[in-house]
């Protein structure tokens, strides 16, 4: 396999990961001071990019940063990186950090240049183990802020979170705040009762997945009745399914939570159709370079 002569991008310059260097005073690096989005891309083809740059559109007004480039440069920057590497399935990984500044003070500084940062790499698909038996799940009490909907690079919360259940020898770890259910440590969590699919709303308690969305449009356009209200603590146990999603996972099945079996424990007949839907939608839209159906 040809080695692609370079696989990421730092502010204006396209070279191999492994060469690229950052100041050790970027907001980035010392509060975690920056937005990031994860783009999948199938057959060369970015799936809603656009969605994506509107969400980083939003996280960046939210935290009171500019966009440093037009809509027209952040596709240029993308096609560079995907039609330089060797995968045709790949996931973008891009950053925006409010910049190098000094002396180190939590406020703005006055003048920072933002750093851009983006690489590609390999996207697998979830592995078929996962997908035929289902994923175990933790839940944890949801200790972040009350900003969740921005998909900020401070990511301690969820980096603790997703390390209690690698500890407990589970897949994901599902955040309860007040009785509810949030979403995952790095997933959006659906439930299903009584044929229902049920999540809860887009609000500041959890990010607004794109996989998310995708997931309710394929339920809507098969007839399956969604519900999107607070789902508690109480009826996550109870139901008879439990999906996640993310853009790098998909569908999954949640089987098992806190040791305790989830519906039959095993994958259950709904997710076996949206699984199918989704296979059938990455098929015939993603990757034929489509957003929609
Ligand atoms: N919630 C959190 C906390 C996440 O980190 C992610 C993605 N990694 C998601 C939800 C799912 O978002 P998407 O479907 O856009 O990947």
């Amino acid at each position: 396999m040809t080695l692609p002569a370079f696989n990421a991008y730092l502010n204006g310059r396209y070279a191999p990961l492994d060469t690229l260097t950052i100041s050790p005073m970027d907001r980035g690096f010392l509060f975690g001071d920056g937005v990031y989005e994860m783009i999948p891309v199938y057959n060369r083809r970015a799936f809603r990019l656009d969605e994506h740059l509107d969400r980083l559109d939003a996280n960046l007004a939210a935290i009171g940063l500019a966009n440093p480039h037009s809509r027209k440069e952040w596709h240029k920057i993308i096609a560079e990186l995907v039609d330089e590497e060797v995968f045709e399935d790949q996931q973008i990984y891009l950053q925006v950090t409010r910049g190098p500044a000094w002396p180190r003070n939590h406020a703005f500084p006055a003048q920072a240049t933002p750093s851009v940062f983006l690489f590609a790499d390999e996207l697998p698909a979830p592995a078929r183990e996962q997908v035929e038996n289902g994923v175990s799940a933790i839940t944890i009490p949801d200790l972040r802020w009350q900003r969740c909907n921005i998909k900020a690079i401070s990511l301690l919360a969820n980096v603790l979170a997703k390390q209690a259940a690698v500890e407990a020898g589970v897949a994901e770890a599902i955040l309860i705040r007040d009785g509810g259910l949030s979403e995952g440590a790095a997933s959006n969590i659906f439930i299903v009762k009584d044929g229902i699919l049920r999540a809860p709303p887009p609000s500041t308690q959890m990010l607004t997945g794109i996989t998310y969305d995708v997931v309710i449009e394929l339920a809507q356009a098969n007839g399956i009745a969604v519900q999107l209200e607070a789902v508690s603590e109480t009826e996550l146990r109870a139901a008879d399914e439990v999906w996640l999603t993310s853009s790098s996972k998909e569908v999954l099945a949640i089987v098992e939570l806190d040791g305790q079996a989830i519906g039959t424990g095993r994958p259950g007949p709904l997710f076996a159709r949206m699984f199918q839907y989704y296979q059938d939608f990455k098929t015939g839209v993603m990757r034929a370079g489509k957003d929609f159906a």
